[in-house]
């Protein structure tokens, strides 16, 4: 047994929603899909699942020598894990190399300045007097972000103030990690854009249309697709930074490039997950393929589904938070009538503030009523 390539089981890490929508995915392909979650809970009704840690080396690799391809539902299995994998003859998709630079903010921004990508103006920053230098130059404003660890916005802060990074040098030095803060220019955009792309070991790549998407307090709230005002030159643009990326990074799986469309017309890459990702949901009732099921296509070396949009437009809103009492479901009665039209998925997690418990998607040839249809069914599941 134990990882073998050109099998037909994928092994995902991480028991998070992103995993949870493999499966149907794999379901339909007839593959076999198993999830190594921290705790048990929201793939566990629905696959076979191991309960473990996914820091823990033992724990992986009896996990990985189950199935023939390893892949992820978030990016923190440490580096040392992942190398041992491969070392160990495991085929793992995207790959430690590959996946460093979605790990780290520090190593992804001077790759892609290697590869020539447009960015914010950045820096990597050990010392308040490092901060204050970068922040003269630019207006007296930034962005400082944490190279590792953050997500939803969280690891990420305006400063105005040379010692406004103060706490998190503090915290870096304390658990011994040293330095890596990087800030960034404060972007003025007019907008946020995701591409996704999906990439096979053997090369081959398709691309989604670029999408916009809509953050809220740091976490994407909704996502348009197409991006509106994006034909032509916009999306040729979003698609070659993304090729530009998955090639040369060698990305396997499913990536998503977020971008800022600046106020003066530029697209500008702001970070990237090489997994399934929040901009990508639509895919699941919008596209011919969804991300999840391209996703699998792609870490298992086969040939790419297309990607176009079923109609027009699609848009995809977050259910945050959920009700404040109950479950979501308790909200189907009234919800599934108003909009029978619309596509609900609810991931199994308990509500609480601010937490991703689900999302509605809405298609459709007139984006006003594909937009109102999408928003007011979220707003059922929501207090
Ligand atoms: P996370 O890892 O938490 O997703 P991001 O780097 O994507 O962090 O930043 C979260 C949000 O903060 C972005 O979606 C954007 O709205 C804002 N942001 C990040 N970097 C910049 C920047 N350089 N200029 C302006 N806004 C930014």
């Amino acid at each position: 047994m134990g990882s073998r390539p050109g099998g037909y089981s994928v092994g995902v890490i991480g028991g998070g929603q992103l995993a949870r929508m493999m499966i149907p995915a794999a379901i339909n392909l007839g593959l076999t899909i198993k999830v190594l979650e921290e705790a048990e809970g929201m793939a566990a009704e629905l696959a076979a699942t191991g309960v473990g840690d996914y820091r823990d080396l033992d724990t992986v690799l009896a996990f990985a020598r189950t199935v023939d391809v390893v892949t992820f539902d978030h990016e923190h299995v440490p580096q040392a894990v992942l190398r041992e994998l491969v070392a160990q003859g495991i085929t793992v998709h995207p790959t430690p190399d590959a996946l460093q630079y979605a790990q780290d903010k520090l190593l992804m921004r001077r790759r892609l300045a290697e590869l020539g990508l447009p960015m914010p103006e950045w820096a990597a920053i050990e010392s308040a007097e490092d901060l204050g230098a970068f922040l003269a130059g630019h207006g007296g404003r930034g962005v400082v972000k944490t190279a590792r660890g953050g997500y939803d916005g969280k690891g990420v802060r305006v400063v105005a103030d040379a010692h406004g990074a103060d706490d998190w040098f503090t915290a870096l030095a304390e658990d011994g990690r040293g330095g890596s803060l990087i800030v960034e220019e404060l972007v003025e955009f007019r907008r946020e854009l995701a591409q996704l792309i999906a990439r096979r070991p053997s090369g081959e790549t398709a691309v989604w249309p670029v999408v916009q998407t809509v953050q809220r307090e740091g976490v994407c709230a909704e996502v348009i697709s197409p991006a509106p005002r994006s034909d032509g030159r916009l999306a040729e643009v979003a698609a070659e930074i993304a090729q530009t990326i998955a090639s040369g990074l060698g990305v396997t799986g499913v990536l998503a490039v977020e971008l800022f469309e600046t106020t003066d017309d530029r697209l500008l890459v702001n970070e990237l997950a090489m997994r399934p990702h929040n901009s990508g949901h639509f895919s699941i009732d919008g596209s011919t393929t969804s991300q999840f099921e391209q996703h699998l296509r792609a870490v298992l070396d086969l040939p790419l589904g297309a990607t176009e949009a079923r109609e027009p437009f699609s848009v995809m809103v977050n259910i945050l938070g959920g009700p404040a009492e109950g479950s979501v479901q308790d909200r189907y009665p009234a919800a599934l009538a108003a909009h029978p039209g619309v596509k609900v998925h609810a991931y199994g997690k308990a509500p609480r503030p601010g937490r991703k418990v689900g999302h509605v998607t809405a298609s459709g040839a007139d984006l006003d009523e594909v937009a109102f249809q999408a928003r007011g069914a979220a707003a059922f599941f929501q207090d």
